[in-house]
């Protein structure tokens, strides 16, 4: 286990300590993990004046060397997988393995970034290839850094979130302020140290913590920043739409996605995928299978196989490496608890009893879930999976295109034709076949409409969305 520390911010190349501090607590035992510096307005102000200062130079970095500092970096993340995935697991209660595997993803994540920055080189246009113009009009097509890009990241996946935007900002030329979430702010400075260790010249990346109130709004509305990346709740990306204005953003944001369970379907494999998709990290993922729509004729032998793998979970200590670990706060479990007791009083049926002890909730999952349930629409980030039984899959289309959001969804089923023909008509970014919903590969493209976001993320995608085009036109 760690020893208490403080932890200081980067900014301009130093590590600086503001006057107040907050402390970090893990949610697994309340033991107090660390500290981390409750900056000031002031101090926010000097590090986005940092960032602007180290831009011009930054930009003028060849991407052969951008790249070498992110290999670095990916190098030296590796290296410390244990001691970051140690502090990771005790940070936001999330199982050792899980903690490591996500240390080493982003390692591979940082990697590929750059060798696709390598190959974002633009385009070339000639005047005749539209009617009427001009034969001898060229168009050179290039690729420009927004500037600094605002990054803030939330608590569930404080590395992998992170550093799939910074790395991608970092090789488009951009300089960056790193908001990493308050709960996951150790773990995202630690990830702030390795890419500093990796050679990045002062002022390119910059971190900055501090409490929400303080400092939230004030990083949005600032000034100096020219690109928003944000990924957390619909509600705080509903306000940074809200405060942005012409700014452009990006915001991956919450989501209820659905496995959509077709009479034809396996449904072993389907209840193995479900189990997997709604109850890793105890459901705390914004791709967690959040409601289950399965056709009347099968649905009995699917909660029937769903109760025993549910069963099998192991709940506990993220260090024993539970399944089910603690949620991030007592909060999120009374939300949880919430939903529960609107569901059960409603009539749902209870097929797994969910029961709690502080902030750790037993894994529980409800049939016979009707649409006046606020568990069918919202978005609980915690173990429980709802099962609405519906008339065919029109039916179910109609429920998932129902929800204000639009992230992923799965369909089960052994008829490749028919599913291809649902996927066309979901409402969301991205549909897995006869697999759970999921963020990865990093490299794919991740979306979500409707209230789960705005604009596409993914290795490319993201290094795209970070910069702007720049079309020079000349006549040859
Ligand atoms: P959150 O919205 O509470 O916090 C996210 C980040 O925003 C944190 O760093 C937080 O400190 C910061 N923040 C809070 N208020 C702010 C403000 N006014 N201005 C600027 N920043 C502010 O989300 P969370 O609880 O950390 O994460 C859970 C949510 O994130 C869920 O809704 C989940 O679905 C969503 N999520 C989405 C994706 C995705 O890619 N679509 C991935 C992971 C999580």
């Amino acid at each position: 286990m760690a020893e208490i520390k403080e932890y200081k911010n980067l900014i301009n190349g130093e590590w600086k300590e503001s006057k107040e501090q907050i402390t970090i607590y893990s949610p697994i035992d309340n033991k107090e993990i660390g500290k981390v510096q409750a900056m000031t307005h002031k101090e926010i102000d000097d590090a986005m004046a940092a960032a602007k200062a180290a831009m011009k130079a930054w930009r003028e970095v060849p991407i052969v060397e951008r790249a070498k500092v992110l290999y670095k970096a990916a190098e030296l993340l590796e290296k410390r997988k244990d001691e970051i995935g140690e502090i990771l697991a005790e940070e936001v209660a999330k199982n050792l393995k899980s903690a490591v595997s996500e240390v080493v993803r982003t390692a591979d994540l940082i990697r590929y970034t750059a060798e696709e920055g390598i190959r974002v080189h633009g385009e070339v246009m000639k005047g005749d290839t539209f009617e009427a113009a001009s034969k001898n009009k060229l168009a050179i097509i290039r690729r420009e850094p927004m500037g600094v890009v605002l990054a803030i990241a939330p608590f569930n996946y404080p590395i992998n979130l992170s550093a799939s935007k910074i790395a991608p900002a970092l090789i488009g030329g951009n300089v960056v302020i790193f908001k990493p979430p308050t709960q996951g702010a150790i773990s995202g400075l630690l990830l702030t140290q390795v890419f500093e260790e990796a050679g990045l010249p002062k002022g390119v990346l910059n971190s900055v913590t501090g409490k929400g109130s303080v400092i939230g709004d004030y990083l949005i509305a600032h000034p100096d920043v020219n690109f928003i990346n944000f990924t957390g709740s619909t509600e705080v990306g509903e306000k940074i739409g809200e405060v942005s204005g012409m700014k452009p953003i990006l915001l991956e944001l919450g989501g209820k996605d659905a496995a959509i369970v077709l009479e034809d379907a396996d449904l072993e494999k389907a209840a193995s995928e479900i189990v997997a998709g709604a109850f890793s990290y105890s459901g705390q993922r914004c791709t967690a299978i959040k409601r289950v729509l399965v056709e009347e004729k099968v649905a009995d032998k699917l909660a029937e196989i769903l109760e025993k793998k549910v069963n099998s979970l192991s709940v506990g200590d993220p260090f024993d490496n539970a399944e089910i670990t603690p949620l991030i706060s007592n909060k999120a479990a009374d939300f949880v608890e919430e939903l529960i007791d609107d569901a059960v009083n409603k009539g749902a049926k209870v097929i797994n009893h969910p029961k709690r002890e502080g902030n750790l909730i037993w894994p529980g999952v409800f049939d016979n879930v009707t649409l006046d349930m606020r568990i069918a629409w919202e978005e609980p980030f915690g173990p429980v999976l709802p099962i609405i039984r519906v008339k065919d899959e029109n039916e179910a289309i109609e429920i998932n295109n129902k929800s204000e959001y639009g992230l992923q969804a799965a369909i089960f089923t052994k008829d490749t034709t028919r599913a291809l023909e649902i996927a066309d008509k979901l409402e969301v970014g991205t549909v897995h076949m006869n697999n759970k919903t999921q963020r990865g590969p990093d490299n794919f493209p991740f979306l979500g409409i409707k209230k789960s976001g705005v604009g596409v993320q993914g290795i490319r995608y993201s290094i795209e969305s970070m910069t702007k085009l720049k079309s020079v036109v000349i006549n040859i």
